[in-house]
């Protein structure tokens, strides 16, 4: 029985699965990191991890001949080198393709944790049987990734589908990446919360489900989806100007690749049709008119996306390699 490894490299976990090709999982494994590790420590648990799923493969007479790796932070997939980590210390130039192919011999294969979670979604998930998809991951950060012609998209460099750092505002507020009003500066998880605790803390903010004044710093941008989803005026408004400010990146996006179905995940994603409602129609007004009838959905592989994904790298490299073969 042939058999593939998936790995997910997240800030603050690592989870390593092993699967069958159609993607059904066998045997998983998850662990926590502490906060003081740096790349070195998350190698030796990750070696510990696909060790032990080698053996629970050797005892049930399969063999693994593809690892796949979704890391969390930008990559040059070809070498499979880290750029860099925006949680975790000392993964800079980490050639993390070579480490596993010498540890174990297994072919590997790299990507960033947005064009990972776009071939899970391709594979098992939302974008089954599609061959134009844009993915937008929204998190901590905002993510993208785009399938083009039913293949992902990497761009001459491996940057292509950095979708969160569309400029929708040139004098915006400051971005991670060093810019300034990137789509990411506005509605990643952490930007909407900056936004509702401006809007709350001014003492006549006029929300009766959200903490006010003072208390308005412990909100997160969970209980804003939460209010609005009960009716509460202000969170309803910041909700719909989170979904217009999404729906003018997505349609610049739209406009230029022109696909046929847009699939949103990540956290802020779990929030549902309170958002997506808003943001279909955002797209609709804003893109153009042949470019804008698009199906807009959320995401199916939920928390084990990152790992799904690195599955189905894993797998897709080794179906291409038989029928090349
Ligand atoms: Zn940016």
């Amino acid at each position: 029985m042939r058999m593939v490894i998936g790995i997910d490299i997240g800030g603050t976990k690592l989870t390593a699965a092993l699967a069958g090709l159609d993607g059904r999982v066998a045997e998983k494994i998850r662990r926590r990191t502490e906060a003081d590790w740096t790349a070195k420590d998350n190698l030796a648990a990750l070696r510990e991890m696909v060790q032990e799923l080698l053996e629970a493969a050797r005892r049930c007479g399969a063999e693994v001949e593809s690892m796949g790796v979704g890391f969390g932070g930008p990559v040059e997939p070809i070498r499979g080198i880290v750029r860099r980590s925006h949680h975790v210390a000392g993964w800079e130039g980490v050639r993390l393709r070579e480490e596993f192919e010498d540890a174990f011999g297994v072919r590997t294969h790299v990507d960033n944790d947005a064009n990972v979670g776009a071939l899970g979604e391709l594979a098992y998930g939302a974008a089954r049987d599609r061959r134009h998809v844009v993915y937008v991951n929204i998190g901590t950060g905002i993510g993208g990734a785009l399938i083009l012609n039913g293949r992902l998209h990497h761009g001459a460099t491996g940057n292509s589908g950095e979708i969160g750092h569309i400029v929708i505002d040139r004098n915006g507020p400051p971005c991670t990446c060093g810019q300034r009003g990137c789509l990411e500066a506005f509605c990643s998880g952490p930007s909407i919360r900056r936004r509702a605790v401006k809007r709350l803390s001014r003492s006549c903010a006029g929300s009766t489900s959200l903490p006010t004044g003072a208390e308005a710093i412990t909100v997160s941008s969970e209980d804003v989806f939460a209010a609005a989803r009960k009716g509460d005026i202000l969170a309803g408004k910041l909700v719909h100007e989170t979904a217009e400010l999404l729906g003018i990146g997505i349609a610049n996006v739209l406009n230029l690749v022109n696909p046929e179905l847009v699939v949103i995940g990540g956290g802020v994603a779990e929030a549902g049709d309170v958002l997506l409602g808003p943001l279909r129609e955002a797209i609709r007004e804003r893109a153009m008119p042949a470019a804008a009838d698009v199906e807009v959905v959320a995401a199916e592989l939920g928390y084990d996306a990152g790992v799904l994904g690195a599955i189905a790298l894993a797998a897709q490299h080794l179906n291409e390699a038989t029928t090349s073969r």
